[in-house]
């Protein structure tokens, strides 16, 4: 496949922009290097690159693009926002309205506050609840990408683990000492490190269904007694939602029929992002309203933003919700993804290539190893080489992925069976050509 452009442009991009891309998970450094693909068009499930190559997307933007790209919906609803005037710097009612809808799929989010990123969205709610605990540290679990602020970037999965970089240069060491970190799916460490911070732990953060060492469920009983031991400390529970919220179904984890005891996993503060602005930027975090009422203006806890709340951003993600709210689409999603996963575990196999598929509903992760994936360090113990020449070979075949063995494979409204069916061949072909390596 012929991608000389590409690597032209990423020649260019490189004497302008640090490392060439705006986001270091663009890079393709953690699978041999070189160009990543500059793509210039995108429909559907579909992209096509500078060098007019078709490829079958899994990316999804990392997420937000679950009715696939330039849904009609959306792009008429953002066209319709742009024709209106792009910012007004004042309160709009469509706001009301996705609010609403947050709240209404949400439970436990009785005020809710838009940002304009996932990362804003996450370290509020630390702010927040350091504000109504009178508390400082956090515990985190390893692995957990939480966004790229100070606090946060201890211990963090995906993006900076593929660059090998979980502790972030720039953190200073008087931030670092407020985060304690543990494994996920272990309450006895979580107990342990509640019982010697004690007093001091503001909140527990935690991805409750975990989107950043590939898609790992919490085991049974996991969310309860986080949530148990954690209100027990006087501590407040945080749920980062960036990923998880409306992925599996209409709603967020403390809803998903994937679960049990809804009532024992309800969070005191959800930060969202991604899907809820339908491809455009925006963050959001809510909880119960004694909580949410220490922020600006009627608490001492500042936050504000030029952007926020923008009648785009609001929206298209008003849009995305409405395309996801119709029957059968989570449903249909989860079918294609049940077709690929058996299709790909069955070539791999076919070739001798080691692979564990962590599928949740339309969402899935491959890791090449034989061993489960419950936590960071198993996540870890992959091999990355096979991962590297699998992301070539398929990219190759016109198949995109996430050029890192932590991140996940989104099914989108977009895809269909025809896709599927092409994205098998393409396994197969690479499956062979990884086994004769
Ligand atoms: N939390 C989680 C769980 C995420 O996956 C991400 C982004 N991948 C973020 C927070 C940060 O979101 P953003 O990139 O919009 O700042």
């Amino acid at each position: 496949m012929n991608r000389s452009t590409s690597e032209h442009l990423y020649q260019e991009a490189l004497q302008h922009i640090v490392g060439g891309v705006n986001s270091p998970s663009r890079s393709f450094k953690a699978v041999g290097g070189g160009a990543p693909v500059f793509m210039k068009r995108a429909r559907g499930a579909h992209f096509w690159d500078v060098d007019d190559n078709r490829y079958i997307d899994y990316l999804a933007a990392y997420g937000p693009i679950i009715t696939g790209h330039a849904h009609p919906h959306i792009t008429a609803a953002i066209t319709a926002a742009a024709e209106n005037g792009i910012l007004y710097g004042t309160p709009t009612e469509l706001e009301i309205k996705l609010a609403q809808m947050l709240k209404a799929a949400i439970p436990s989010m009785d005020k809710v506050r838009f940002v304009n990123s996932g990362t804003e969205a996450v370290m509020t709610t630390i702010r927040v609840a350091r504000a109504y605990t009178k508390r400082s540290k956090i515990i985190k679990f390893a692995g957990c990408y939480h966004g790229h602020s100070d606090l946060v970037l201890v211990a963090a999965g995906s993006g900076p683990s593929t660059l090998g970089i979980p502790d972030s240069a720039g953190v200073p060491a008087s931030i670092a000492q407020e985060v304690i970190t543990v494994p996920f799916n272990d309450l006895d460490s979580l107990r342990a490190a509640l019982e010697h911070w004690g007093e001091d732990v503001a909140a527990v953060m935690v991805e409750p269904i975990v989107g950043n060492f590939g898609m790992v469920m919490p085991k049974p009983g996991f969310l309860e007694g986080l949530c148990k031991l954690t209100r027990a400390n006087g501590s407040l529970v945080i749920y980062d939602e960036v990923i998880t919220a409306f992925r599996f179904h209409y709603g967020s984890t403390q809803t998903y029929s994937g679960l049990d005891h809804h009532e024992a996993i309800t969070p005191d503060l959800t930060a969202l992002g991604k899907i809820i602005g339908g491809g455009l930027p925006i963050g959001a975090y809510g909880g119960r309203k004694h909580v949410m009422e220490q922020v600006a203006p009627l608490g001492p806890a500042y936050q504000a933003g030029t952007m926020a709340g923008n009648p785009a951003s609001i929206s298209a993600g008003i849009a995305c919700l409405e395309v996801l709210a119709a029957d059968g689409v989570y449903d249909e999603m989860e079918r294609l993804a049940v077709r690929l996963t058996a299709g790909l575990q069955e070539s791999a196999g076919r070739h001798g290539i080691p692979l564990t598929i962590n599928r949740i509903r339309g969402a899935f992760s491959t890791h090449f190893c034989d061993h489960p994936i419950t936590n960071y360090e198993e996540a870890q113990d992959t091999d990355g080489e096979l991962f590297a020449s699998f992301f070539r070979h398929m990219l190759d075949r016109g198949v995109n992925l996430a050029p890192s063995k932590y991140e996940a494979w989104f099914l989108t409204t977009a895809h269909t069976d025809a896709d599927i069916d092409a994205t098998l061949a393409a396994a197969e072909d690479s499956f062979r050509a990884m086994a004769a390596e």
